[in-house]
């Protein structure tokens, strides 16, 4: 098996419990699980809640498949920044010989890597990442910009580990401004007290906080550094396991940085800003398990009402 981040005790015991509850099944790969009816129901009942707390700025869908063109991971500085969480798409060129030489590997366990070429595809990282091509495919943004919304998009992040709230594939879902920079700044204050409110609604015990993200290497200290120092991301975070808290809903601006790498422009022709608004669903629902108890039919009415649960 490939070396995995082990969680602390809290942590695995809680993902114990839920297991023997049926609400996760393991897979036999870290971080991968099948979800059960209970917990799946909630996860849909949030997604919901969410929907109908960006209602009033009427997004557009816009759901893609878990998969990137290998192309846009290139080009977006994924690989750059997290080359350590890509998972990409290989696949089978070969004759009968080959295919039956991968296949005497594989049968054995043994490494047939050597008989896959790479795909023109990725596994999409977050869900927002392939908005931003297909906008800038559109021509200049309508006057006001564009609202977005991903749906809830599986996305992959090879970070295995015993955590529950640490999956290796998880659903996002993002709501995504694009526009100008004046834009965004304002759309993404509305939505820091709203997705606060969201989930205090839900009773969770929250914290609001300026964050970074897990950039690679040494250069990546000194990008985490300076994302925090403009505080380009902030993170609510709730109790799931353990002591520390962990994030359930991110916010990322990212300034001008896909409107440059795709040549998106607002009405004005000017590079165009964008910023996200992103809920980890998994992390979310393990919070709410955690805090209202493994029985979805004890929880506080007042939760289950918000959550329209029935
Ligand atoms: P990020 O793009 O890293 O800000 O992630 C957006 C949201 O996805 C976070 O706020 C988390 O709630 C959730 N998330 C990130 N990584 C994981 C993971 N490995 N497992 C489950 N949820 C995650
Ligand atoms: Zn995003």
């Amino acid at each position: 098996m490939s070396e995995f981040r082990a969680g602390s005790v809290a942590q695995v015991s809680y993902l114990d419990e839920l297991v023997d509850a049926g609400l996760l099944t393991r897979t036999g790969v870290h971080g991968v699980y099948a979800r059960g009816g209970a917990f799946e129901h909630v996860r849909l009942a949030f997604d919901s809640l969410v929907t109908r707390a960006a209602a009033a700025e009427t997004p557009e869908p816009l759901y893609f498949p878990p998969i990137l063109p290998r192309e846009q991971l290139e080009t977006s500085g994924y690989l750059g920044s997290f080359p350590h969480l890509a998972g990409t798409v290989f696949g089978f060129e070969g004759d009968e010989q080959a295919a039956s030489d991968q296949l005497e590997l594989a049968t054995r366990h043994e490494d047939w890597s050597g008989f896959q070429h790479m795909t023109d595809m990725v596994l999409a990282p977050a869900a927002c990442y392939p908005l931003y091509p297909a906008a800038a495919k559109r021509g200049p943004l309508p006057e006001g910009g564009l609202t977005l919304d991903t749906g809830d998009a599986f996305v992959f992040r090879r970070e295995p580990s015993t955590d529950p709230a640490r999956m290796q594939i998880f659903h996002m879902r993002e709501i995504v401004r694009i526009g100008d920079r004046e834009t965004v700044l304002a759309w993404r204050g509305e939505w820091r007290s709203r997705a606060e409110e969201l989930l205090r609604s839900l009773e969770l015990e929250l914290e609001l906080d300026v964050a970074s993200d897990p950039f690679f290497g040494r250069v990546g200290r000194l990008l985490a550094a300076q994302q925090r120092d403009q505080e380009l991301k902030w993170e609510l975070l709730a109790p799931v396991a353990g002591d520390k808290p962990t994030a359930i809903a991110s916010s990322n601006y990212h300034q001008d940085h896909f409107g440059l790498t795709y040549d998106l422009k607002t009405a004005d022709g000017e590079p165009a800003h964008t910023g996200c608004m992103a809920f980890g669903e998994e992390r979310v629902t393990l919070a709410l398990f955690s805090a209202h108890g493994l029985d979805v039919n004890e929880w506080p009415s007042s939760v289950r009402e918000k959550l329209e649960l029935r």
